[in-house]
């Protein structure tokens, strides 16, 4: 059975899309850190990251820069914050978040709990800069 990232990837469950290729899809995290929170994942089911062959691992890298670079535009910080814990969700992901400070990387702190309106924003702001 496919886990719910492979679902969202397939568009079975709905999420704030923010870009996609072939081999990846970036969304919305629906309890952000830090408003713009995205999660960037493989659409082929892996457990975790660094499971991944190198070369997938190299482009999905890649991918994740140019969601970066989006992000930055979308949500002025001082710089995107990078993590990968996959302790909630077994598919691989990481976690891009603009940071103003450390602060925002520090995910025992209570989550925020964007309106649907506000996610689809974010998201539509985070795809118009998406090259
Ligand atoms: P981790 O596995 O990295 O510890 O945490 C999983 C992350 O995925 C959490 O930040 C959580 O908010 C997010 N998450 C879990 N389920 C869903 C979901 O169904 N949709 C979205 N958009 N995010 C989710």
């Amino acid at each position: 059975m496919a886990d719910i990232f492979s679902k969202i990837a397939a568009g079975e469950i709905p999420s704030y899309k923010v870009a996609a290729n072939d081999e990846f899809y970036a969304f919305l995290d629906i309890n952000p850190v830090a408003m713009g929170h995205t999660l960037v994942i493989p659409r082929r089911e892996v457990d975790y990251l660094f499971d991944m062959e190198d070369d997938e691992l190299a482009r999905m890298i890649v991918f994740a820069k140019r969601v970066a670079k989006a992000l930055k535009k979308a949500f002025p910080c001082r710089k995107v914050g990078v993590a990968v814990l996959g302790l909630e969700v077994a598919h691989a992901h990481i976690h891009l978040v603009p940071m103003q400070s450390e602060k925002d990387m520090d995910f025992r702190k209570e989550k925020l709990s964007p309106k649907p309106e506000e996610l689809e924003a974010a998201a539509a702001r985070i795809r118009s800069f998406f090259e």
